[in-house]
């Protein structure tokens, strides 16, 4: 069974990514089945791409070899995995491609184990746009043998997929990622509002500097709708305060903080707390425009 490669998934949970992942392991015959908390968006991707329909969830779990999970945070995960342990068969895989703390993931791994189900954590980056691609950078920590049976699947959803080691490894590496994304974007945001109080030729700009040194993906991908105003592309940045909170977490087991970390959790709630959640983590700009602002009586 060991060697089986894994050709029977259901995703469960059918968000922004999920959705996507679901229509791409559809395109490569590996899509069984569908399932999400709010059963109107199961009911339309399953019309959307003929699945058959099962009597019920227990008849649709027992004929999968793999769960390809993708839901909002570590509590919500937990939830799903004490339903699933029921439901699957004994040598099925759960692949979870959410983001969660690496203990979440080393949690459900041992309680997945205890009924003979394998685990793989398998958080992804590449945004909505890599999702519907097929071109996410995926890290994967678990059982190497479960790593193989899943390459398929990893294959169909992905083009860059690296086994990190053990449980937990592939949230450590998303951890440092959510770090170095909210690196990035403090410094594109900072700098692109002292450009624009030096009153430069923005476009110019962004082209100029994306071809030098201090060229990178965010300030090529999101540099030209910032300075529009432009927020509705991306990654939402209540998604990223999440995430940040996760490597902070992670700081504190380590007995440390890093100000980076600290710095960009103050600024992203504030922005939560400005009913800005749901915009992309750009809108960090917002913030760095008011370091620029003087009062009235200064002209
Ligand atoms: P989303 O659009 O908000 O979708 C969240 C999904 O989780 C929905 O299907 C939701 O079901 C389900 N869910 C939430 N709580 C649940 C619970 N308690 N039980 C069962 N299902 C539950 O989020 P997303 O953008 O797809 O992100 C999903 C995960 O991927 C997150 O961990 C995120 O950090 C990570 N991620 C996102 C991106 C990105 O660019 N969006 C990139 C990389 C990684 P309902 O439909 O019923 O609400």
């Amino acid at each position: 069974m060991s060697d089986n490669k894994l050709t029977q998934t259901i995703v469960y949970g059918l968000g922004a990514m999920g959705r996507p992942m679901a229509r791409n392991l559809h395109k490569n015959g590996l899509l069984i089945g569908v399932k999400n908390r709010t059963e109107g968006k199961a009911k339309s991707i399953s019309s959307e791409l003929g699945l058959k329909i099962f009597d019920n969830d227990q008849a649709m779990f027992q004929a999968a070899d793999s769960v390809l999970t993708c839901v909002s945070a570590d509590r919500d995960l937990l939830d799903v995995i004490d339903r699933l342990v029921n439901l699957l068969p004994a040598g099925a895989v759960v692949i979870d491609s959410s983001t969660v703390s690496p203990k979440t993931a080393r949690k459900v791994a041992k309680d997945l184990k205890a009924k003979g189900i394998g685990f793989l954590d398998a958080p992804v980056s590449g945004g909505v746009e890599g999702a519907k691609k097929g071109t996410l950078s995926i890290m994967i920590g678990g059982e190497r043998s479960d790593y193989k049976r899943a390459s398929d699947i990893f294959a169909a959803i992905g083009s860059q997929i690296t086994h990190m080691g053990k449980v937990g490894q592939g949230q450590a590496t998303k951890a440092v990622n959510q770090v170095m994304v909210a690196g990035v974007a403090q410094a594109v945001c900072t700098t692109l509002a002292f450009a624009e109080n030096c009153n430069l030729d923005l476009k110019k700009t962004i082209e100029v500097l994306g071809a030098g040194a201090a060229g990178n993906w965010f300030l090529d991908n999101r540099g030209q709708t910032m300075i529009k105003d432009e927020f509705n592309v991306g990654f939402k940045l209540q998604l990223l305060l999440k995430d940040l909170k996760i490597c902070q977490e992670a700081l504190q087991d380590m007995d440390t903080q890093v100000p980076l970390v600290n710095d960009c959790i103050k600024d992203y709630a504030e922005l939560v707390k400005r009913g800005y959640g749901d915009e992309d983590i750009s809108a960090l700009i917002r913030l760095r425009r008011e370091l620029f602002e003087k009062e009235d009586n200064d002209a």
